[in-house]
């Protein structure tokens, strides 16, 4: 399992999730319109989730189903960063 952010993110950037992740999980770049989590660093801590101002981020089990392809976008971030 790990935890998924999602579209609310996009435009809204505040970082409050990244501050409190104690793994370091949460990343962007240049190209990037939002903040993604690496599921494979992610501990399902769940603190980024209560630290998001416009609830972008959900446990990936529990997506709203609009946002679905979400899960794998943030997965895939990484997978491209290598
Ligand atoms: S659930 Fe915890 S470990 Fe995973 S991204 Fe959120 S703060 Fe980081
Ligand atoms: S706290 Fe929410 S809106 Fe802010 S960067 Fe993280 S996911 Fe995006």
């Amino acid at each position: 399992m790990a935890y998924v952010i999602t579209e609310p993110c996009i435009g809204t950037e505040d970082k409050s999730c990244v501050d409190v992740c104690p793994v370091d999980c949460i990343h962007t770049n240049d190209e990037a319109n939002q903040f993604y989590i690496d599921p494979q660093t992610c501990i399902d801590c769940g603190a980024c989730l209560s630290a998001c101002p416009v609830e972008a981020i959900y446990p990936d089990s529990d997506v709203p189903d609009k946002w679905k392809s979400f899960v794998e976008l943030n997965a895939k971030f990484f997978e491209e960063k290598g």
